[in-house]
């Protein structure tokens, strides 16, 4: 069988191993940091993405590689296209590493996003914040995850303490968008260019970290294929191979662009509950050139993230009917470290 490279040996990783697993598909996880995959891995590297050996002797060992996690530097995956099929390409990468490149690639789609700037210097973010008005969200441009890295300004008198906070990094400014509610598609492409679409999910985060994802989400049947579409736009235009997260606003005058990752997401894990084929399954299809899951779902799920203290629940989670539990091996538990999920399945 073939072995699949997988950048990034966090919790998306793991659970990406075990679904190439159970396609009998080898997986060798690369990851710079100390990791807890390595239960399911059959190989694990860990080396710095700044080690050319090492990167080359990964990218030698596997038949085709993906990804857990989009900031892996330019140079390192630069080496490795050049060995071994990067799976989602490398173009899908740079566009959403990148908060600027990716919004205005989103607008050149012609799809909505919140109003953004570019916020070089100190200066431009006076003049964003009283072109754009307030409240609006300062973020770096590379690197946020879970709401780090954003800074909510709510005065344009806050601006040089709030561009002081970003410490130097390239930043834009978004204007605050108005949403009713927070959905996400999690979308699949193949190697033949097929897509396929999972039902939307309604998110709830809570101090930028997503709490919980409902489904069926509240949505107008219009909604609903407007966010399909709007998906399947932006798998082609990136010649896309792979599962693909889009986190949308619903506002009164339809939806609102937040942002993509080029991965599974954590707001698609529902899908281990509600779907014959999961997004961690769909991926590994996608990537090995299989046929694609069918998307459907047979049941309402209701995926509730366990994050730090939330981990002293799990004796009477594990004793609740209808409840399946996902723990992904951290021995350390740290505020605001998402150490588990769990996914409410609610009978018919
Ligand atoms: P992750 O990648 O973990 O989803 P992130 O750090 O990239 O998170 P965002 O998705 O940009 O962060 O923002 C986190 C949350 O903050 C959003 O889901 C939303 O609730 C709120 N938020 C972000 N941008 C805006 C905006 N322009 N207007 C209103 N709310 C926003
Ligand atoms: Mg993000
Ligand atoms: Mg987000």
């Amino acid at each position: 069988g073939a072995t699949i490279g997988i950048l990034g040996g966090g919790q998306l990783g793991r659970m990406l191993s075990v679904a190439a697993s159970r396609l009998g598909y080898r997986t060798h996880i690369y990851e710079p940091g100390a990791a807890p995959a390595e239960q399911v891995a059959m190989t694990r590297t860990r080396a710095s993405y700044e080690d050319m050996g090492a990167l080359k002797a990964f990218a030698e060992s596997v038949d085709v590689i993906t990804y857990e996690f989009e900031n892996v530097p330019a140079t390192a995956l630069d080496l490795l296209d050049a060995l071994r099929p990067i799976r989602p390409g490398i173009r899908a990468l740079a566009v959403s590493q990148d908060r600027l490149t990716e919004k205005t690639f989103l607008e050149g789609l012609g799809l909505r996003v919140a109003p953004f700037r570019d916020i070089p210097d100190a200066a431009s973010l006076t003049r964003a914040l009283t072109n754009l008005g307030t409240p609006a969200i300062l973020k770096t441009r590379r690197m946020g995850y879970d709401g780090k890295g954003q800074i909510r300004i709510d005065a344009v008198e806050e601006a040089p303490t709030a561009y002081a906070q970003m410490q130097g990094a390239d930043a834009i400014l978004e204007g605050f968008v108005d949403f009713r509610r927070e959905v996400s598609v999690i979308a699949a492409r193949g190697t033949t260019g097929e897509t396929v679409c999972f039902d939307p999910g309604e998110n709830v985060h809570d101090g930028g970290i997503l709490r919980t994802t409902t489904v069926p989400a509240t949505l107008s049947a219009s909604q609903r294929t407007d966010a399909a579409l709007l998906a399947g736009q932006i798998l082609n235009a990136l010649d896309y191979v792979g599962v693909l997260g889009v986190e949308l606003f619903v506002t009164a005058d339809g939806l609102v662009v937040n942002e993509i990752a080029p991965r599974v997401h954590n707001s698609g894990h529902w899908t281990q509950g509600g779907c014959a084929v999961d997004q961690f399954e769909q991926h590994i299809r996608a990537i090995a050139g299989l046929p694609l899951g069918d998307g459907r779902r047979h049941c309402d799920v209701v995926m509730e993230n366990l994050i730090g203290d939330d981990m002293t629940r799990l004796p009477d989670l594990l004793r609740q009917p209808d409840t399946q539990i996902h723990l992904y091996g951290k021995d350390e538990v740290r505020a605001g470290r998402k150490m588990a999920h769990v996914n409410h399945i609610k009978r018919a």
